[in-house]
């Protein structure tokens, strides 16, 4: 691919349809496991077990046990040991950002995805076509992951979490001052952070330091060999203690992470009068907010919104677009607008752990 003449040729590239290259079809397609890479040999985040496995994050719906081999980045690959054990995969190998591996017919390379610790869109060439297969992104900033890098591609897979217009998440910081302020205004009171395990717990907690909470942060034992995981890999998360054990008076005033199942449950008596918070991008949606008896909606989400899903489709220059889980009839149609290729790919067995689930307060893989 003629990076240098990408941003201009992208979005006609469908005009001079791949003369030369392999048609994107043929390098990757969807099959019942998932995206199956033919040419390479492998498949993109199966969903069933194959023999050989490209991890784009830890979630649990993207990284399963019982590939024959697995190829992710460190963290990804220590996300899966913690979850499920050392055998989790026959073989396993570690790549960087930045890093080309060359599987059979085609080269990958990881870059950045901005969604949680280790996330990773995967870029697929062959000749002179580049696929880049997104998982999941976000756009906004992190301060516990790498930030999403955009890369030049003929065609992007992109997922659509929140692919509606209605879909905006706002500024996380803002949120987290709304949850201070609750704090404050409730100092008897003990607060409940509903987030999902791995990545939303632990973007809570940087956020809460970074607004300069020094406070010790309690956590539920289902999020404690993660959480101690970031910080092993540097992500300053401040003093984090476990609830087990502390009086029930000790916790008035104190904010406390869960997972979200847990806090809606017979749990939640060991703290003085909670308020129940839930981080989540669907906050965003008062009625589901109120469903989960939600008091304190938080609007932070590890997902792109509607904007970000829109500008990052732009920035990567690609005349194809391919929408995988979530809400994908708006997505496809704002691509066709805009004159470029696009399409559902209609996987299925996305969206069951973090807030690809349409139900918020479903039940949390670790819980
Ligand atoms: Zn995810």
């Amino acid at each position: 691919m003629r990076r240098s003449s990408l941003r201009v040729m992208g979005k006609h590239r469908r005009d001079t349809p791949y003369i030369n290259d392999m048609r994107p079809q043929d390098i990757l397609m969807p099959v019942a496991a998932g995206l199956c890479c033919k040419p390479g040999g492998f498949h993109i985040d199966p969903v069933r077990p194959v023999e050989r496995a490209v991890i784009t994050h830890g979630h649990s719906d993207h990284a399963r046990p019982g590939h024959g081999a697995v190829l992710a980045t460190q963290e990804t690959l220590d996300m899966m040991r913690l979850r499920y054990g050392d055998n989790f995969a026959g073989s396993t190998q570690a790549i960087a950002y930045g890093e080309r591996i060359k599987l059979g017919d085609v080269t990958i390379q990881f870059h950045p995805a901005g969604h949680v610790l280790g996330s990773a869109q995967i870029a697929v060439s062959c000749k002179d076509t580049c696929i880049v297969a997104s998982g999941d992104y976000k756009d906004a900033p992190d301060p516990t992951c790498a930030p999403f890098e955009p890369v030049p591609c003929d065609v992007f897979i992109t997922e659509a979490t929140f692919g509606l217009p209605v879909f905006r998440h706002g500024n996380a910081a803002d949120e987290i001052r709304k949850l201070l302020a609750s704090v404050a205004l409730f100092p008897e009171r003990a607060h409940l952070v509903g987030a999902y395990s791995l990545g939303k717990a632990q973007r809570v907690i940087a956020l809460l330091r970074a607004a300069g909470y020094d406070a010790p942060i309690y956590l539920h034992g289902a999020m404690e060999k993660i959480t101690r995981y970031y910080q092993s890999r540097g992500v300053a998360l401040g003093d984090l203690r476990l609830v087990k054990g502390v009086k029930k008076a000790d916790l008035a005033g104190t904010i406390t992470l869960a997972p979200p199942s847990a806090t809606s449950d017979i749990w939640t008596r060991r703290f003085p009068d909670p308020v129940t918070a839930f981080a989540s991008g669907w906050m965003r949606v008062r009625a589901r907010a109120r469903q989960g008896g939600i008091e304190l909606p938080l609007v932070i989400s590890d997902h792109a919104d509607w904007d970000g899903l829109t500008a990052t489709i732009d920035s990567t220059g690609a005349g194809e677009v391919w929408v995988t889980h979530g809400q994908e009839d708006a997505l496809v149609h704002w691509c066709k607008t805009r004159g470029l290729a696009a399409r559902p790919l209609d996987l299925v067995g996305y969206g069951e752990e973090d807030e690809g689930d349409t139900v918020p307060l479903g039940e949390d893989a670790e819980a």
